[in-house]
């Protein structure tokens, strides 16, 4: 028996607090991760990641794609990026509030599914490897084919946005009991516990309920 080389990583991508706090997040599902690129929801999380090619295939080798992606992105299907993000965020947002999806957006996430996808093959020791020369288009059509299964499979009902207040980031639950409630424990989940404790153990007037900065 060979040693596996690597283990397998734990899902989710690691972010980053407006005040530099690490944390990893696991949104679910590969179209989500998309999401973590940018903020199209307003604060704290205004950056954007997407700035040229380059910042889409470390997307890409950051996500929850497997490794070794022989990955070269184009000026244009970075540009093409963008707009399938804003789409998904608009959809992920609707499907957290119940909402219909707006046509403009589906329209979106079905054109760039409808290009070939990533292209994955086996070795004649059975190693899984991705096939060479993969695009910019390829990933966004498997960005967007992630998103078809997730908005019409068995978890659409389950996107979720964060119950903290201040967080705008959205998940699928795909727990089996089904109530995950926070971005991350290590983030709102903790943040959570913190408040309700105080909540609990203050005095009025102490200040504590002021206490509102992150861990
Ligand atoms: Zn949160």
């Amino acid at each position: 028996m060979t040693e596996r080389a690597t283990e397998t990583p734990e899902p989710g991508m690691v972010l980053r607090t407006p005040r530099g706090r690490l944390f990893r997040f696991d949104p679910g599902a590969l179209c989500l991760e998309l999401l973590l690129t940018s903020d199209p929801g307003g604060l704290p999380w205004t950056y954007e990641t997407l700035r040229e090619p380059a910042d889409l295939v470390r997307w890409a080798a950051e996500s929850r794609l497997p490794d070794g992606l022989p990955l070269v992105v184009g000026d244009e299907e970075l540009e093409r990026a963008r707009v399938l993000r804003g789409a998904l965020w608009r959809m992920t947002r609707a499907r957290a509030r119940g909402e219909e999806l707006a046509p403009a957006d589906t329209q979106v996430v079905n054109e760039a599914a409808a290009a070939p996808p990533l292209v994955a093959a086996v070795t004649p020791s059975g190693e899984r490897v991705w096939a060479p020369a993969a695009t910019g288009s390829a990933l966004l059509s498997t960005v967007a084919r992630d998103a078809v299964e997730l908005f019409t499979g068995p978890n659409a009902h389950r996107v979720r946005e964060c119950e903290a207040v201040e967080c705008a980031l959205h998940f699928v639950d795909t727990s089996r009991p089904g109530r995950r409630r926070w971005c991350a424990m290590g983030r709102c989940g903790n943040r959570h516990k913190v408040r309700a404790h105080r909540a609990r153990t203050a005095l009025p007037g102490d200040g504590a309920g002021r206490a509102e900065g992150e861990a």
